[in-house]
């Protein structure tokens, strides 16, 4: 990787804070943002609540606290970054650029201090495999292999018995078995609507998404085919960097923004210029939130900053491509379904109706509303491993909310929370299927005979 270009080894450790004053002082100390904070919700501490979280940040940017302070350390580390505070605050204050900026330069000035084995080892995995993708792969075709075994093991009840960290973690890594797997259908693989025309639309694949979930990938590219785009592969492309986002590594995340930058430049060149339609579609939200940050990632980047933003804004979630358009109906589901927003879908890219308005289009089913359906599920990206205790308590007050809806299908836009909404299933004994919006609605299109 190439040493990255805005931060100099000789940048102040919290300089980044520092140069966040301005938006620190935004922060009117209203409070009105404390009712959406989950983690306050479970607590109740004001230091685990964003108003308390930027006292802490503007203590630390003023010197009146230590960057290396563990009281700071540990309120910002339980944080979700779900982002719930910035739809509701009046101030407009961007908590979630603030929070990176928070764990960027606690990290510059600790390390790995303090972190124990399994943070560790979710830091080098961040470091030396999610930016390298031969190493990715290796790592997925390991993880696949082993969820075919997880069946087993999770069918009796003793691995709960020994160890619930386990159990937990094996429910993660099955709930990413394709649903033509578990439905012992095979995978459509041909589309006999056109394709060969319409809007070109390059999928953006995505890590986790490409290596656990490459059904919902190729739904993703097929549902968008029958929907008048022209699913265009490019190639070169690699993890968005939202995972090192949200801990703090920006170097990382800013290096990988340039190289998915340069993988996309030839398609991009090739649209027509001034084009109003979004042409790199996303299907993971914690993924689209960053591509559409990717403007303000490199904002400081002489070489990146304009392409930068120009790549932001030819982003979209698939389901904002889809419900611009007028979307084909399959067959009938008759299946009862709630949504789950995942808060980067909806906090964060403030897309808040376009899944519904997919989901409206697939006749039979039967929607019921999910009460808090924009509150977190207690994922976060890798936050249900590295805070479990939690993770658990504000997932146990998702699921028993699911269970209230009487719904047999939750769907959702992410693969951290499809994850997350499953296990939960599992462990709280909720006989609910979780699926992708996409995965949904290519199952009604397949049987309507939309493939081959
Ligand atoms: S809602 Fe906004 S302005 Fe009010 S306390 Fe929270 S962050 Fe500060
Ligand atoms: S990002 Fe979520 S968990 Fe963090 S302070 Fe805001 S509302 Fe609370």
């Amino acid at each position: 990787m190439t040493p990255d270009r805005q931060n100099s080894p000789a940048t102040a450790l919290h300089s980044a804070l520092e140069g966040e004053m301005e938006k620190i002082l935004g922060c009117i100390h209203c409070g009105l943002c404390l009712p959406a904070c989950p983690t306050y919700g479970q607590v109740g501490n004001e230091n685990d609540s964003p108003r308390g979280r930027i006292y802490l940040m503007r203590a630390v940017a003023e010197g009146r606290l230590g960057i290396d302070s563990p009281t700071l350390a540990r309120h910002i580390d339980l944080c979700l970054g779900c982002r719930a505070c910035e739809t509701v605050c009046p101030a407009g204050v961007r908590y979630g650029h603030l929070l990176e900026s928070a764990r960027e330069s606690i990290l510059e000035e600790n390390g790995n201090r303090g972190a124990d084995l399994q943070q560790k080892m979710l830091g080098l995995s961040l470091r030396h495999i999610f930016p390298y993708p031969a190493r990715l792969s290796i790592v997925f075709a390991l993880l696949r292999v082993a969820r075919r075994m997880t069946g087993l093991l999770l069918k009796g009840r003793w691995l709960r018995r020994i160890s619930a960290k386990g159990d937990f973690a094996l429910s993660l890594l099955a709930s990413t078995l394709p649903v033509s797997w578990r439905r012992g259908s095979g995978e459509p693989t041909v589309i006999s609507a056109a394709v060969s025309s319409g809007t070109p639309v390059a999928v953006f694949t995505g890590c986790v998404m490409e290596g656990l979930f490459t059904a919902t990938n190729r739904a993703t590219s097929r549902v968008l085919a029958v929907n008048g785009c022209r699913p265009v592969e490019v190639s070169q492309q690699v993890c968005c960097g939202a995972l090192h986002a949200h801990a703090g590594d920006l170097r990382t995340a800013r290096e990988l923004a340039r190289r998915n930058i340069d993988a996309f430049d030839n398609f991009l060149r090739a649209q027509p210029a001034g084009s109003p339609h979004p042409v790199i579609a996303i299907n993971a939200a914690g993924c689209g939130a960053l591509l559409k940050e990717y403007g303000e990632l490199l904002h400081d980047d002489p070489e990146y900053a304009t392409r930068a933003a120009a790549f932001s804004r030819h982003v979209a979630d698939v389901t904002e491509i889809l419900a611009d358009r007028e979307i084909r109906r399959g067959a009938e589901i008759h299946q009862k379904v709630t949504f789950d927003a995942p808060c980067h879908l909806y906090h964060a890219q403030r897309v808040m109706t376009a899944p519904q308005k997919v989901l409206a289009t697939i006749p039979g089913l039967e929607y019921r509303q999910l009460e808090g359906m924009q509150d977190c599920c207690g994922g976060a990206g890798i936050y249900n491993l590295s805070q479990p205790q939690m993770s658990a308590g504000i997932l146990s007050e998702k699921i028993e909310k699911v269970k209230a809806t009487g719904a047999t299908i939750v769907v959702t836009a992410n693969p951290g929370c499809h994850m997350q909404l499953a296990a939960g299933a599992r462990l709280h004994e909720v006989d609910c299927e979780v699926m992708h919006v996409v995965d949904l609605l290519d199952e009604s299109y397949r049987k309507a005979g939309f493939y081959r």
